[in-house]
């Protein structure tokens, strides 16, 4: 049994518990055992941390662009030099192989905050445009003054950073607040960051969402809110926010269909569904997962064989290892969900591919009490049922066969996403043609999950992007002498 630790919030330059000092455990997912504690906040803790950012925004919005990019490039020290402990806590907390945190995450990190830092003197850019003598108009690029960042617990300090990074390079305050099932990482980014930004520019509160988010939604003292989570968190926080018509930024989920056509150049394409989009990508645990693979008919066959000898070799364990390839399910209401949907494709008459098992029998016996599910592929040529539509956010995906490019771009727009979407061809004609006609906000070709550009989905993939001028407003001005 491991030594189980207490974090604490980061409210105004200080590590405080909750006022009330409640606490929620923070379990291992690899493991099932309780390894933190984290502050369970309240309505005076989002108070608290309100005030601090609105205290702290001033001086920062008021900070030459130099100077906050000074800060910030601070920052991505602070993560190159402690990359290997977050990479472990990332892992411990919500399963994310170490194989992911400490070679793509953490690494990333460093990349974006330098990135953010390198934006500043962007962000502050206005347009100067002439209406003849005398008559000049300019606009200039203003922060909305305190942020607050909801995240999802499937990549913590990514969308910690993607938001406080480029909010805060925007010149707002920042306050963060982690999902209650993947929070101690983001805690500990708030302990090594209390003595580097100054107090109240960014501030972590740990909580249930109903309890510690909501007042936040509904607080004046908040100016904007970006979610990044579920479509019926969504909803709720449009609803709580309706009353001060808060600009929201809402990055949801998807059912993101991989499209192999028959030209496809099997050996990357087998790799890249079935690995690269969803069953070792965090054990499909990833808002853009290809979970609907849509394949050609005449190569069909030759795909589920070759998807079928790829997935018998992934393993599943150890989340520190090297050697594992798959990890678990982040939470035991999760698990429920995920294995729900085992039986749901059973029952609606979708084919058993591969997979299909769950719990203890997969791993050793270290890692029985973990929450586990097999690389899982159904079959089917309709649509329509639940598992080719609904978000299962697991090692669950669905394979479906077409024979023409009409039919795949019918298909694959009949979602009621549209976060991302893969093809996989060697003509030139039919990638352009499927980049313009699917309806989703990032199309890869010939690859997948190479984030290059924000994330910005249609439909119920939300709207709005974590970007530098997403996180400004254009104030315009004429002057007339
Ligand atoms: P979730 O919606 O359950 O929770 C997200 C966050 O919202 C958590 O911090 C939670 O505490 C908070 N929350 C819950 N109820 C709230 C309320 N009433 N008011 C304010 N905040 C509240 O999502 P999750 O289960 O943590 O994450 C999985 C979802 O996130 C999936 O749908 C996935 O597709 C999506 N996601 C999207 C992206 C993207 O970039 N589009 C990235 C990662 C995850």
């Amino acid at each position: 049994m491991t030594e189980v630790r207490d974090y604490s919030n980061l409210i105004g330059g200080e590590l405080r518990p909750a006022a009330d000092g409640r606490t929620l455990d923070s379990v291992n997912p690899a493991t099932g055992e309780v390894w933190a504690t984290i502050p369970r906040s309240g309505a005076t803790d989002a108070a608290a941390a309100v005030e601090a950012a609105r205290a702290a925004f001033p001086r920062w919005s008021g900070m030459p662009a130099a100077g906050r990019a000074h800060y910030l490039r601070k920052v991505a020290e602070v993560f190159a030099a402690n990359a290997k402990e977050l990479a472990e806590l990332e892992t411990i907390d919500n399963g994310r192989l170490i194989t992911e945190t400490a070679k793509r995450d953490l690494p990333g990190m460093t990349y974006l905050w330098t990135n953010a830092a390198a934006e500043c003197a962007a962000a502050v850019e206005g347009r100067s445009v002439d209406f003849g003598p005398g008559s000049q108009g300019l606009t200039r690029r203003e922060p909305y003054g305190v942020v607050l960042g909801i995240i999802p617990w499937n990549s913590p300090i990514s969308t910690l950073s993607a938001k406080a990074a480029f909010a805060l390079a925007a010149g707002n305050t920042v306050i963060i607040k982690p999902a209650e099932q993947a929070t101690v990482s983001s805690l500990r980014v708030g302990e090594l960051l209390r003595e580097v930004l100054p107090p109240g520019v960014l501030n972590i509160v740990s909580g249930l969402g109903e309890e510690i988010a909501d007042p936040m939604v509904r607080s004046r003292g908040v100016d904007k809110v970006s979610l990044t989570g579920s479509v019926g968190t969504a909803q709720i926080i449009t609803r709580a926010s309706a009353e001060s018509l808060k600009p929201l930024a809402l990055e949801l989920g998807g059912k993101s269909p991989n499209i192999v056509f028959a030209d496809a150049d099997l050996d990357r394409a087998a790799p890249g569904v079935t690995t690269q989009a969803i069953f070792t990508a965090n054990a499909g645990q990833i808002c853009y997962g290809g979970s609907r693979i849509l394949i050609q008919r005449p190569v069909y066959d030759e795909m589920i064989s070759r998807m079928t000898e790829i997935a018998a070799g992934i393993r599943l364990g150890d989340t520190l290892s090297p050697d594992t390839t798959m990890g678990p399910i982040v939470s035991a209401e999760q698990y429920e969900r995920v294995t729900a949907y085992l039986e749901i494709g059973a029952k609606e008459g979708a084919e058993l591919v591969f997979g299909g098992r769950s719990g203890a029998e997969l791993v050793d016996e270290a890692h029985a009490g973990g929450y586990w599910v097999e690389p899982t592929l159904f079959a089917t040529s309709d649509n329509s049922l639940r598992v080719c539509q609904e978000e299962i956010f697991g090692p669950v995906a669905v394979a479906i066969p077409f024979d023409t490019e009409e039919e795949a771009v019918a298909l694959a727009n009949d979602s009621v996403y549209g976060l991302a979407a893969g093809v996989w061809t060697r003509d030139l004609g039919t990638a352009q043609r499927m980049f313009r006609r699917l309806d989703t906000g990032t199309v890869w070709v010939n690859t997948y999950r190479k984030v290059m550009f924000p994330l910005e989905g249609t439909k119920d993939s939300g709207y709005g992007n974590d970007s530098v001028l997403a996180y400004t407003r254009e104030k315009a001005g004429l002057f007339e002498f």
